[in-house]
């Protein structure tokens, strides 16, 4: 029996946590410490390594780490331990990652983008548990996402794969930062929503929300709630438009579930009701039915316990 320590680290551009993640998912134990990435990328490799470090020191028993498993917000090279880019860390363009903390921690150490190591975490110990092929969506500042086929997540030949917001439902819509018209990101982010609700105020629409002075995710869920037809259409609209390029992974790649996280799946129904319906509209009819919508269970600690079993299933 392996009792080695794996070790799953949710490296971002403010904080660093890093967590003992037992083989059932539970975290033993957590850290948390500023990323200081404005000093520099072998500033913060040294903060990662202390960090995985005082975790293992903190933990009771003599069990060697492993392996570590690292989420990052970016473009990586996985085989190659490579960041291409991390727009919220400075200097990060093209750095090799692994092969100098594997050299400070002694273990093998494995890198992969936040989005494909939360897909996984929700695959193993969330509300993927039990599916074979699953798609998770990530609804926040932007729309993530990540493919687990067959068990193990789908990278593409350059591990771009599983780039769901850039999916889009509208040829002639708003247009992308990626360049793109219609992404799914201009529509299902909460920029999108909050675009929405805004465009409708604007053009006179009745609503609770008029009196709201910063509009966020979180108000527009509260009126929603309290039967604001506006909030409650603003969720439906992106739930509609969610559903549009989940028919068409389902049509691709028959998938059996998609898990929903992120802050604006904290609005549930309204926007997986929506999207629910559109799928069984849209897709074709054996795809429509073997696809479940569903809100992940794990929350923000998908990327630490993904990258911890990142880690521990490279290793086996
Ligand atoms: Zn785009």
């Amino acid at each position: 029996m392996d009792n080695s320590l794996y070790i799953g680290v949710d490296l971002g551009g403010t904080n660093i946590k890093a967590g003992a993640v037992s083989d059932t998912g539970r975290i033993i134990h957590e850290i948390e410490t500023a990323t200081e990435a404005d000093q520099g990328p072998p500033h913060v490799l040294d903060r990662i390594a202390g960090a995985v470090r005082d975790l293992s020191a903190s933990i009771p028993g003599d069990a060697e780490i492993g392996g570590v498993g690292i989420g990052i917000p970016g473009q990586i090279d996985v085989k190659h331990g490579l960041c291409h880019f991390a727009p919220n860390m400075k200097g990060w363009d093209e750095l090799s990652v692994t092969p100098a903390l594997e050299e400070k921690l002694g273990c093998p150490v494995i890198l992969d983008n936040d989005a494909n190591v939360a897909a996984l975490g929700e695959y193993a110990y969330g509300a993927g548990q039990g599916s074979l092929h699953m798609l998770m969506v990530t609804l926040g500042t932007g729309v993530g996402g990540g493919l687990v086929l067959d068990g193990r997540i789908f990278r593409g030949v350059r591990d771009l794969a599983g780039e769901f917001g850039h999916m889009s439902v509208d040829y002639n819509g708003f247009v992308c930062s990626c360049g793109r018209k219609g992404c799914i990101e201009e529509y299902a982010s909460i920029r999108g929503i909050v675009r929405m609700v805004r465009e409708k105020l604007d053009a006179g629409a009745e609503s609770s929300l008029r009196s709201v002075e910063k509009l966020t995710p979180r108000e527009i869920y509260h009126d929603a709630v309290n039967g604001d037809a506006l909030a409650i259409e603003a969720f439906e609209r992106a739930g509609d438009y969610l559903g549009i390029a989940i028919a068409d992974v389902a049509n691709l790649l028959n998938i059996e579930r998609v898990v929903v996280g992120g802050g604006v799946a904290n609005a549930g129904d309204f926007i997986l009701n929506a999207a629910r319906k559109r799928v069984a509209q849209d897709a074709l009819p054996v795809a429509a039915k073997s696809v479940e919508i569903v809100r992940a269970e794990l929350g923000n600690s998908a990327g630490l316990v993904g990258a911890a079993y990142l880690a521990r299933t490279a290793a086996s």
